[in-house]
């Protein structure tokens, strides 16, 4: 019997009305015959509350103490759905990440999964029952409770499918799959039917939030496939990319077509460089290793490092840095006006294979943003993206231009590579 594993997001189980919606898609999943496990996410806006109600008493929360917290989230939502499906005349029964076997790594508040040991899901599903696991959590090998970082419920739902050798993943959403931008930013985005790994990753990690990074990381690393879909939205038919995106291997598009565009706008852009009152001779590579060191030891997570002429730039996405005060009290005292920190801007990107094969891409993307007198603090680029940094209040604007530019005033419709 195929199992199949399904998430539902926050906005899904938002209310009793709607978490009984997921049940009834539930039902009607496992009366189709599959071995059905439901991951799910905190009700609505749980974890920003919770996470709201820690800083009320701590402007530097403790991660472990954090990771308690907001555990408690997906422990209601999934004790509330296994009673929903029940009272349907399902056989549920809910597990915690560390019930089901989620195994993970020590790092408090952004954990990564090293390990699922899915035995008692198993075993509940071959006694026939529908298995409710609540998303987003784990358990370290020192027997503590962890959380997989913001949106880290895909992660669970993907690396228990990989575990369980489902037949795919549905993530299910407020959105019917993944758009060519935010659709509440870009109202003339559309709906992709089909993604290749390596593209929804990119998406994801330049701040497209229907997809986690990781979890897209896990189903390539797996070989699972995702069927993006809304909540709202059928069962999957024969063509799950007609009403939803599927993401999986597929061969590759034309070089240089730019699939999508996204943005991040909680970022902080870290400028390192010149003398260190208590060291200075010291080399620009020793103070930006030094300022490495620091984020490490505070577990914070950076992206686009660039080192040249004696300045560090990098870029720290806000997303799971819960002790920002801390962590800039740190580097102040450690390396005094060497550090700089911008807090007035976010990153807006462009995606697609190839996009930097010659810098036709960059030059038409900085010449579009130009002409609405936006002027890029910096660029960085790989062979899937274009990041421009710019002012935050910008953003927004960036992304309706450059998804103009790049997706609808394309000559050739984005390939499909199934067409
Ligand atoms: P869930 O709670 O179901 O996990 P999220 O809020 O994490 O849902 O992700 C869904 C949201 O992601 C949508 O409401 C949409 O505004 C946003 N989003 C951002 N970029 C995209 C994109 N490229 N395609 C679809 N949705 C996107
Ligand atoms: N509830 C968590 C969050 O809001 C995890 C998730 O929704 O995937 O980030
Ligand atoms: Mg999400």
């Amino acid at each position: 019997m195929a199992v199949i594993v399904q998430k539902y997001g926050g906005s899904s189980v938002a209310d009793v009305t709607r978490i009984k919606r997921v049940a009834e898609r539930v039902m009607e999943t496992k009366r189709l015959g599959h071995d059905v496990v439901v991951v799910v996410s905190a009700m609505g806006d749980t974890t920003d509350d919770l996470l709201a109600l820690a800083k009320q008493v701590s402007a530097n929360p403790e991660r472990r103490e954090l990771d308690m917290l907001l555990t408690a989230g997906e422990r209601i939502a999934m004790a509330v759905l296994s009673m929903a499906i029940r009272e349907l005349g399902g056989d549920a029964i809910s597990f915690t990440g560390s019930q089901s076997g989620i195994i993970t790594n020590d790092r408090h508040v952004d954990a990564r999964i090293i390990e699922v040991r899915p035995f008692r899901v198993q075993d509940e599903l071959a006694r026939g029952k529908i298995v409710v696991i609540a998303g987003y959590q784990g358990v370290s090998y020192r027997r503590e409770v962890t959380t997989l970082g913001r949106g880290g419920s895909d992660t669970t739902a993907v690396a228990m499918a990989a575990a369980l050798g489902a037949e795919y993943c549905e993530i299910c959403s407020d959105v019917d799959g993944v758009y060519t931008a935010d659709p509440r930013v870009v109202t003339t985005a559309r709906r992709i039917g089909t993604l290749s790994y390596e593209e929804t990753q990119e998406l994801a990690e330049a701040g497209a939030k229907v997809l986690n990074a990781q979890a897209v990381e896990f189903a390539k690393e797996k070989g699972i496939a995702i069927y993006a879909r809304a909540t709202r939205s059928p069962l999957p038919g024969a063509d799950p990319s007609a009403d939803g995106t599927v993401v999986r291997r597929f061969p590759p598009r034309m070089p240089g077509v730019v699939v999508g565009v996204a943005s991040e706008k909680e970022v902080l852009v870290l400028t390192v460089g010149g003398a260190v009152p208590s060291s200075p001779k010291a080399s620009a590579e020793s103070l930006a290793l030094g300022v490495m060191e620091l984020l490490d030891e505070h577990r914070v997570a950076g992206k686009q490092l660039h080192l040249a002429d004696g300045w560090l730039s990098l870029v720290v996405s806000r997303e799971n840095l819960h002790e920002e005060a801390r962590v800039r009290s740190a580097l102040r005292a450690q390396f005094g006006d060497a550090v700089r920190i911008a807090d007035t801007l976010g990153a807006v990107s462009a995606i697609g294979a190839g996009i930097n094969a010659s810098f036709h891409n960059l030059r038409r993307g900085s010449d579009a943003l130009a002409s609405a007198g936006i002027s890029a603090n910096g660029i960085a680029t790989s062979s899937f993206r274009i990041t421009w940094t710019i002012d935050r209040s910008t953003l927004d604007d960036a992304a309706r231009l450059l998804h103009r530019t790049f997706i609808e005033e394309q000559r050739t419709p984005v390939p499909d590579p199934l067409g």
